[in-house]
């Protein structure tokens, strides 16, 4: 616990007491309580009153069954999560993750960082997280339709506009956001668009909702290139993941003039000097759901179960799952002359490499305020399905750059103020403590 303000140190031990297995979730708390101690300084109420206390504790965590039969027959059971963390600022909101490796310590370190990334969004929107140790991959639509219903026959009297509005993560995408959404409408006999977002554009959806994440991400460190006179032209990108997230990052650096050279799923990676062909990797991953060995266009290359940051770039962009770069990964990184790290995945840095790229000096963007274009984009949807409107992409895809520009801003301003100039991780932390703290603070001991 070296270099926690005195005041947290106790509540790091709580936390870390309390739920001695969810090492995600303490790992995501030190890494915000590590940037506290100057507000703490300079605003002592926030420890006084508890409200740190408050913020790392959720509101309400639900866990579970979820039943469903397979195409044999065969009875499977899944465990379903929803861990609603903090709604002093809205509805509860976040997304709702399928992955074998999904526990209750995931769920709530998603749920925590979720909470101040909405916050730093500066709309109307609480924090949440979801999911379950559901495997989606090589299931059949079938078998994914009734686990999502499954899922729902439980999860809608937890959800609603405004209570709580779940969306997509990893392994649910518009698919599974139907199949959810189908069953809610169902059950509750409403049309009620707001409880959920990430819906197809002729149910209720928002343009660019797809693109916002890995768009949002791209157009943060456009702005940290701006910010030092540089831009994506002619730079030698690298991106993780083939998923949601990384598609659209990839998509964007591309039309910004950069070149995204390496992608990786979960069995290794592709090097296509010429730049990853965008057409052939989304039919492969959106379309076919296939492996990214199967991306073959010469003269790229695959090369199985190693990491993709041993590629060199001037540009990383993690964009697949939680400490997927570790110290090894940014020691290579930065040897082969990285320059800048944005984190479109929540949290995949390790801490060992977020110090190494502090060391070097690596511009470093946190996940928190780097990915925060899909929620707010999710918001956007939010305000449309409320006003029963739809804006057009160029509207949408302009509101999301303005935020990304707003989000960045406010963490370059905030750092500033509280001694850390030019520290995104700072800026993030602080500046989404403060406005949901003081919410908190606002409505009373509830
Ligand atoms: P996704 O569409 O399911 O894609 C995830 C991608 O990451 C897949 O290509 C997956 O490969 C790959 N992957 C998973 N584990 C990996 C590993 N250990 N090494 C290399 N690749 C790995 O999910 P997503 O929506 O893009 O989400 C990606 C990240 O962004 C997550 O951290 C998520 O929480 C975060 N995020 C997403 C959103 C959003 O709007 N979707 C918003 C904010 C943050 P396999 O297919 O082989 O597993």
């Amino acid at each position: 616990m070296t270099g926690l303000d005195e005041k947290l140190v106790d509540i790091y031990a709580e936390v870390s007491r309390r739920d001695p297995r969810e090492t995600e979730f303490h790992q995501a708390v030190y890494e915000v309580l590590n940037s506290l101690g100057p507000v703490l300084a300079k605003h002592p109420r926030y420890a006084d009153s508890a409200v740190i206390r408050g913020l790392c504790e959720p509101e309400r965590q639900i866990i579970f069954r979820v039943p469903w039969v397979d195409d044999r027959g065969t009875v499977q059971i899944n465990r379903g999560f929803r861990v609603e963390f903090n709604s002093a600022l809205g509805p509860f909101k976040g997304g709702l993750r399928f992955h074998p490796s999904v526990t209750l310590g995931t769920i709530k370190f998603l749920g925590f960082e979720q909470t101040f990334k909405n916050s730093l969004t500066a709309l109307p929107i609480g924090g949440a997280k979801g999911g379950s140790d559901f495997d989606p991959k090589d299931r059949s639509d079938g078998e994914v339709m009734r686990f999502c219903q499954s899922f729902m026959t439980e999860l809608y009297r937890h959800i609603g506009e405004y209570t709580d509005v779940p969306a997509g993560d990893i392994g649910v995408g518009m698919r599974e956001i139907g199949y959810l959404f189908g069953q809610f409408k169902r059950i509750t006999n409403r049309y009620e668009s707001g409880a959920l977002t990430g819906k197809g554009i002729t149910w209720g959806g928002s343009q660019v909702r797809t693109e916002a994440t890995g768009y949002g991400t791209v157009f943060f460190v456009d702005r940290i290139l701006a910010a030092r006179g540089e831009s994506f032209d002619g730079k030698r990108v690298v991106v993780s993941g083939a998923g949601n997230v990384a598609i659209y990052a990839i998509e964007k650096v591309q039309q910004l003039g950069g070149t995204v050279v390496a992608c990786s799923d979960s069995s290794g990676y592709v090097v296509d000097e010429n730049g990853i062909d965008l057409d052939a990797l989304k039919e492969l991953k959106e379309i076919r759901r296939g492996r990214i060995s199967e991306y073959a266009r010469a003269p790229a290359r695959f090369v199985e179960g190693r990491s993709v940051w041993e590629v060199p770039c001037d540009i990383a962009l993690p964009c697949a799952t939680q400490n997927e770069l570790n110290g090894t990964d940014a020691s290579r990184l930065v040897d082969n002359g990285c320059r800048l790290v944005a984190e479109g995945a929540n949290m995949p840095c390790t801490p060992e490499a977020v110090r190494l790229f502090e060391h070097a000096e690596v511009v470093f963007a946190p996940g928190k305020a780097a990915n925060a274009g899909g929620v707010a984009t999710s918001a956007l949807e939010m305000q449309q399905n409320a006003s029963r409107d739809s804006w057009t992409f160029e509207e949408t895809e302009t509101q999301l750059a303005d935020i990304m520009g707003r989000i960045h801003d406010l963490c370059l301003t905030t750092a500033d103020e509280y001694g850390s100039p030019g520290n995104y991780v700072a800026g993030a932390n602080i500046a989404g403590l403060i406005r949901v703290a003081d919410a908190m603070l606002a409505l009373g001991v509830v």
